[in-house]
């Protein structure tokens, strides 16, 4: 049988992650990498793939079954998502959750109408502790689900503080709180505010001359990534972010306390614990981009989540497989 056909758009850490993803899956094949930037000036050591700048994608519509979409949430994949699916299946891992809802009407519209299935905010969160959150719910409509990230590096957030004027450099980790996670696992259920589950710590390497009172201002003020939460900005020199901060660990716990019957606690737990957010988030990506193939063999077009992926969709297994051997 012919593997499927995928692309990367993006050549960033997500990118590159899934250039090694699609080297452990053997039903797929990777054709081609798109940059923004100058083709000549990645680094790609593979054979047969091209670098090709992304205006010319849509020269590749014959010859791609899936695109990776592989930019950052801030800003690249509100365009880059409604803008690949008018040619392409597509998966992405849009992590801005409170603009999901509109970000799938974009999508959902152009997917619909060019007969593409889209398939959004795929990795672990969104994505594996969405799925979770959901089961736990379902199984044990009394109780309470709580999320934990971290202690991690947050590509969005990172992301979105590199964005940010006269910031040359800079990463964000998430910290949670252990009394706080020791409390729910307890089964004791507490009301917890977000600032109350977790910090976040920023460390900023800023442009010479920058104004880091500014900085520090529009980061700790920016909507939906840092203004609910506590958090802390910390300028260092390009030097220590090289030495201390290059790593890209991370991980989490969705934790729900049920209770059934008289009075049973019932505990949930979904934990994962990562050395490598980006290759991990893309293995979960190219994991998806089987079932985008799949899907669209079966006409179900428009934009999707991981709700509407059943998992036998996501595996390289057969169903008759599947029921034998893992069931
Ligand atoms: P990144 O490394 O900053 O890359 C984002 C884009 O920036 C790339 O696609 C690339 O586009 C460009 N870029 C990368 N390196 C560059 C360089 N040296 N110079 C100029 N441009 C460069 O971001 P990332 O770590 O891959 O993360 C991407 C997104 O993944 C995040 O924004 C986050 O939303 C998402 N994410 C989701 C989950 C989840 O669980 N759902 C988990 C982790 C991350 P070009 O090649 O076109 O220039």
């Amino acid at each position: 049988t012919s593997k499927i056909r995928l692309g990367i758009v993006g050549y960033g850490n997500l990118g590159k992650g899934a250039v090694e993803a699609i080297k452990q899956s053997p039903d797929m094949e990777l054709v081609a990498v798109f940059t923004r930037r100058d083709p000549e000036s990645l680094v790609l050591d593979i054979p047969g793939v091209k670098a090709v700048h992304i205006s010319d994608a849509s020269d590749y519509q014959a010859e791609i079954d899936v695109m990776l979409l592989c930019g950052g949430s801030a800003t690249d994949l509100p365009e880059q998502t409604p803008h690949f699916a008018s040619m392409f299946n597509t998966v992405d891992s849009f992590d801005t959750h409170a603009k999901i809802p509109e970000f799938y009407q974009a999508v959902n519209e152009v997917a619909t109408k060019h007969n593409k299935t889209a398939i959004i905010s795929v990795g672990w969160d969104p994505g594996l502790f969405s799925i979770n959150r959901v089961m736990a719910e379902a199984i044990l409509p009394s109780g309470e689900t709580y999320t934990f990230w971290g202690k991690g590096l947050s590509q969005g957030h990172s992301d979105a503080v590199r964005r940010v004027e006269g910031v040359k450099n800079g990463v964000q980790y998430t910290i949670p709180a252990e009394q706080a996670i020791e409390k729910v696992r307890s089964g004791a259920n507490p009301e917890l505010t977000t600032s109350e589950k977790h910090r976040r710590v920023c460390y900023i390497v800023a442009e010479d001359g920058a104004d880091k009172a500014a900085i520090e201002n529009e980061i700790k003020t920016m909507p939906n990534y840092f203004a609910d939460y506590d958090t802390e900005v910390n300028f260092i020199s390009a030097e220590e972010l090289a030495r201390d901060h290059s790593k890209a660990p991370h991980g989490g716990f969705v934790i729900r306390g049920g209770n059934t019957g008289e009075n049973n606690n019932q505990i949930y737990e979904f934990s994962l614990k990562l050395d490598s957010n980006p290759e991990f988030t893309a293995s979960v990506l190219v994991a998806y981009a089987r079932a985008a193939y799949r899907l669209s063999n079966e006409n179900q077009f428009g934009a999707k989540t991981v709700y509407d992926v059943a998992p036998s969709y996501i595996s390289p297994r057969s169903a008759e497989e599947l029921r034998r051997d893992y069931l």
